[in-house]
């Protein structure tokens, strides 16, 4: 399956990509990964793209586009994808559209988490991440037993740059302006399944694979 999962800043999608990847054997694809991991090993890629993520910018689209490009060609992606964070404006979708039809694919479907805005912030404020394995943390919903140290492997927590609180409003005027209008794009074209994320983690995973289930049905 060719999946997409879009959603504003802190919608979860991380999070549920894991989950709903792992239930179809997919790989999960987030180019805010793999752009994170290239600022870690500061990479030529990492540092470009690094000025943009602090700022609470997007990427521009030819860098982001010719990186997933790439991705996409990896043979563990021939069959099937969960894209997490990509595309996030029209163009970036343009080019996906593109590049699966010259592969003679498609995509298959693009899941909307929606959360509302105050809920966003509540999220993305309070969002700790792992040094060592990447897991996503929160004081408040989703804390670890000893505060700033992950449970799963025992490293460090850290708080991204860009869930500070002035990057985080910037985050979200770019998702209104560049991103949201993927929903009327994805809407036209029949593939669009809106998920309702509120709530325990498990119960919108679960939301979400019920919703891919009636497609295959
Ligand atoms: P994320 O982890 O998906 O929130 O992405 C973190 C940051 O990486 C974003 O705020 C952008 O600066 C950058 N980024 C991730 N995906 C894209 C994309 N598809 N287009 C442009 N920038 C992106």
């Amino acid at each position: 399956m060719r999946l997409v999962l879009v959603g504003p800043p802190g919608a979860g999608k991380g999070t549920q990509a894991e989950f709903i990847a792992a239930h179809l054997s997919v790989p999960k694809i987030s180019t805010g990964d793999i752009f994170r991991a290239n600022v870690s090993q500061a990479t030529q890629l990492g540092l470009e793209a690094k000025r943009y993520m602090d700022a609470g910018g997007l990427v521009p689209d030819e860098v982001t586009i010719n990186m997933v490009r790439g991705r996409l060609a990896e043979p563990d992606a021939l069959d099937g994808f969960l894209l997490d964070g990509f595309p996030r404006t029209v163009p970036q979708a343009v080019a996906l559209d593109k590049m699966l039809t010259d592969s003679g694919s498609t995509l298959d479907l693009v899941l909307e988490l929606v959360v509302d805005n105050d809920e966003v912030i509540r999220r993305l404020s309070g969002r700790r991440t792992c040094r060592g394995c990447g897991k996503i943390w929160h004081v408040e919903f989703d804390a670890p037993k000893n505060e700033g140290v992950c449970d799963r492997c025992g490293k460090e927590l850290y708080q991204r740059d860009d869930d500070k609180p002035e990057t985080i409003a910037e985050r979200l005027k770019v998702y209104a302006r560049d991103t949201a209008p993927l929903i009327d794009y994805y809407g036209a074209q029949s593939k669009l399944v809106g998920i309702d994320a509120e709530g325990p983690v498990e119960d919108v995973t679960e939301r979400a694979i019920d919703a891919l289930r009636s497609y295959s049905a």
